[in-house]
């Protein structure tokens, strides 16, 4: 079964050559790099809970492909209940992890591809999605992390990609060979990349004729030649070489592990190339992306967010607040913003329609919703836990003060708040919370799947207000009422 464990995915890790730098360093094997080791953890939750029994409804999938039972991350989502199901595998997973696990991108990024080729083939009558599907077989069996690298450079925000003065501020096609293309350029706020097996690369935006270049979708090894990552820095992150209780999330990472990943003239073979050329495509290629992974926002930091309420009321218990009304009240207005964006992420895939191609897409309005709500909530939820931890948060001594035998005790005597619980308990918890309401976290939330102006733009474009406006007519002025009933200001009509 096309299932890999936890250890089998770290283990295929290491038989690859991925050119990596953390900290402005070369990393001889990312597995055995303490920096990335917490989101290599995160991943390895997605693969070991497809292998139990009780999750394996929300985990796996049949492929449409072959009939065979895969991992839900590798699917194309054939029904509105396997969009459902992805949200509540998103859910599950912020649970379990508290953080972002990575694999929705490359997820999302695979269903895209396999809708857009399906589209240009339809129209130009190019081979695209055959291609794709023999790709997409060898990833479902061999249940492949795939990142999707959507975000170029962009350079001078004003200017096309064909404008900028470097040229290679988008990811272009920079050589056509009989046997594939060469490409250069980068993509920035790479998820998971550093830790993947595959690199999917599309376009970032719509283009437009005269960016042929530009058009380009396909896949790379991760430890292709010419492919560099260099790894971000996140808030907080060198605590994570620490240990104890300041660390923070201690197993996990703090969002994507996100990296920039570089293509240094990287051939592609032809077999790995799903768009060519074909600039009319690449808005509605970055479209179904985008929409999909909106509506991923309201499974996964609905997960999150349920540790980060867990860890909040947990302090307050901690201070002896829990029983005070006003701060219950608190955690339910958490509590509230939480389920409804679950809620909208939910409804967005229940009022799934079919594609083209036979998947399944999310309703736009309601997936777009759910990002704008996140760039609002996940900040609102994350002040109301700042509120009932306390500023003992931004104040608290590291651990070392707790160690010093000179110290140690008057820490302990003036942090104790309940008695039952050890200040070291108060610690860990307030640099979780510290740690997964941090910049890193909130600017993820704010820019992740596209930033705040792009749902709105989509927002407008489907309210149809133009449709709103003749409603407020018809119920203001309509006249198709019974006749006979005594509405004042109406015309009496008699009934014959
Ligand atoms: Fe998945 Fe959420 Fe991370 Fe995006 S931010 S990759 S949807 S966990």
């Amino acid at each position: 079964m096309p299932l890999k464990t936890p250890e089998q995915y770290v283990e295929s890790l290491r038989e690859l050559s991925i050119r990596a730098y953390v900290g402005g360093e070369r990393v001889e094997s990312i597995v055995d790099s303490p920096s990335i080791a917490p989101h290599i953890n995160t991943v390895a939750k997605t693969y070991e809970l497809a292998h139990r029994p009780e999750h394996r409804d929300v985990m796996t999938a049949e492929s449409h492909l072959t009939g065979e039972r895969i991992h839900r991350y590798t699917h194309i989502f054939q029904s509105a209940d396997d969009l459902v199901k992805k949200i509540q595998m998103l859910r599950l997973l912020g649970q379990v992890t508290g953080t972002c696990f990575q694999r929705c991108v490359g997820l999302d990024a695979l269903n895209a591809t396999y809708a857009i080729t399906f589209d240009v083939d339809q129209a130009e009558g190019t081979d695209y999605h055959a291609r794709f599907r023999t790709y997409l077989e060898m990833v479902q069996h061999d249940d492949l992390m795939l990142a999707g690298a959507m975000t170029d450079p962009k350079g001078h925000r004003a200017r096309r990609p064909s404008e900028q003065e470097d040229p290679d501020a988008f990811v272009r096609v920079v050589e056509r060979r009989p046997d594939g293309v060469v490409i250069r350029g980068a993509k920035l706020h790479n998820t998971g990349g550093i830790n993947s097996h595959e690199v999917l690369v599309l376009p970032g935006t719509g283009l437009i004729p005269g960016e042929e270049d530009y058009a380009i979708a396909c896949a790379v090894p991760a430890d292709a030649d010419g492919v560099v990552f260099i790894f971000g820095r996140q808030s907080n992150d060198s605590r994570k070489l620490e240990g104890g209780c300041d660390i923070g999330n201690p197993r996990f990472g703090v969002v994507g592990g996100e990296a920039m990943v570089v293509f240094e003239d990287v051939f592609v073979p032809n077999e790995r190339i799903f768009l060519n050329g074909e600039t009319a495509y690449t808005g509605t290629l970055v479209n179904y992306f985008a929409t999909w992974h909106r509506a991923n926002y309201g499974g996964c930091k609905g997960g999150n967010a349920d540790v980060l309420i867990g860890a909040t009321a947990k302090m307050t218990r901690v201070l002896g607040t829990e029983k005070n009304a006003v701060v219950k009240d608190k955690l339910v207005e958490m509590i509230h913003m939480n389920e409804t964006t679950y809620a909208s992420a939910i409804g967005a895939s229940a009022m799934g329609y079919p594609l083209p191609c036979g998947s399944y897409m999310v309703e736009p309005m309601m997936a777009n919703t759910v990002k704008q709500n996140i760039t609002r909530n996940v900040y609102q939820i994350g002040r109301l836990s700042h509120d009932l931890a306390g500023g003992f948060l931004a104040t608290m001594p590291d651990e070392k003060a707790l160690d010093n035998p000179e110290i140690g005790d008057l820490v302990r005597k003036y942090h104790t708040a309940n008695p039952e619980y050890d200040v070291d308990e108060r610690i860990k918890l307030g640099r979780y919370i510290e740690n997964m309401t941090s910049v890193t976290t909130m600017v993820e939330a704010m820019h992740g799947a596209g930033s705040p102006q792009a749902q709105r733009i989509v927002m407008l474009g489907q309210a149809d207000l133009e449709d709103k406006i003749r409603m407020a007519d018809d119920v203001i002025n309509g006249t198709d009422d019974v006749p006979g009933l005594p509405l004042a200001g109406r015309p009496t009509t008699v009934v014959e």
